[in-house]
């Protein structure tokens, strides 16, 4: 029987950089390892050079999705779908980066889960409420927290993204809806066009837009009200990845290293 595909999502994090690393290790000579993208008109410039550095140490390309509908921008889809955060989750994840991997995927296909140690905790979850979506995560096999990842990134001769290099946890999007209010203090300070742009966007769609709430009142607010407090530069935000919808359901304790692994992964240190 044939193998099955297997499908790294590459999300220009050093996560997910890493988790596709390994995963070529352990999976390209026996199996069709696929590495994908969503070209996201909103995460920052930097993000496209760390994506062909990474495309050089894969030795493979990465194969770039990019949304028509909303012109893979987060604005269009907040403005055309009139909310930026839902009980069940944001839209643009769903509608820039899931939508376009539902047309792209083939049944059998195994996931390249980039989570890492310090998310592990929900992986078995995720394996038993999902049986039929067959999933690796390398990292967590590995034991591999964030900042291994980072480091191994730097040892590959590669530059880290820039929003890391600011100090940011993550290379999503800038003004990334799953942000708090330290997150959002930061980015308004960091990058004040792309925060008054989020603001004039609540400024049309009203308090059903709103991210935040006051602690006390419960009330909502609006980026606009955002009052001064601490920065959080570093804030921890949820992944998005193709695959985040699933898998933020998900976490379980980290298993030891498979000793496999853990050779494949000494093999291109
Ligand atoms: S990184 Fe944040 S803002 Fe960008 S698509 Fe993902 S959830 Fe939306």
């Amino acid at each position: 029987m044939k193998n099955p595909r297997i499908v790294c999502q590459f999300s220009c994090g050093a996560a997910s950089a890493v988790a596709t690393k390994l995963a070529l290790a352990q999976y390209g000579e026996t199996h069709d390892v696929q590495i994908i993208n969503a070209f996201l008109a909103n995460e920052h410039k930097d993000n496209r050079r760390f994506l062909a550095d990474c495309q050089a140490w894969f030795g493979q390309e990465i194969v770039e999705l990019r949304d028509e509908k909303y012109g893979a921008d987060i604005i269009q889809v907040f403005r055309r779908e009139r909310y930026m955060k839902g009980l069940r989750g944001a839209p643009c994840t769903k509608l820039l980066k899931r939508r376009l991997l539902d047309t792209w995927k083939n049944p059998g296909d195994v996931m390249v889960f980039g989570y890492t140690a310090e998310e592990a905790d929900r992986l078995d979850d995720f394996r038993e409420r999902n049986p039929d979506r067959p999933v690796v995560a390398p990292l967590i096999e590995m034991g591999l927290g964030k900042e291994d990842c980072k480091a191994m990134i730097l040892r590959a001769g590669i530059q880290l993204p820039e929003m890391y290099l600011k100090g940011y946890d993550n290379a999503n999007c800038i003004g990334c809806v799953k942000g708090g209010e330290g997150y959002f203090r930061a980015i308004r300070e960091d990058f004040p066009v792309e925060f008054e742009e989020l603001c004039k966007v609540q400024d049309e769609l009203g308090p059903g837009s709103y991210l935040h709430r006051n602690r006390k009142t419960n009330e909502r607010f609006s980026l606009r009200d955002l009052g001064d407090g601490p920065i959080r530069r570093n804030e921890a935000l949820p992944a998005c990845s193709f695959f985040c919808e699933i898998a933020e359901q998900v976490f379980v304790p980290s298993e030891r290293p498979q000793q496999a692994t853990q050779d494949i992964i000494a093999s291109f240190r």
